[in-house]
């Protein structure tokens, strides 16, 4: 059930993170507000492929 998906800057499209999410609990693509080293501050992230 658990899979593994990238995180995307919404702001500069670089992949910061890689995380699990649990299908059963997110089967829409998740969103997270997480700190971009490349934009210098926090943004959303998005899931990627
Ligand atoms: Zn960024």
């Amino acid at each position: 059930m658990r899979v593994k998906v990238t995180m995307a800057c919404t702001e500069c499209k670089q992949r910061n993170y890689n995380t699990m999410k649990n299908k059963k609990n997110n089967a829409e693509r998740i969103e997270l507000n997480k700190y971009c080293p490349f934009c210098n501050k926090h943004t959303l992230h998005k899931e990627t492929k």
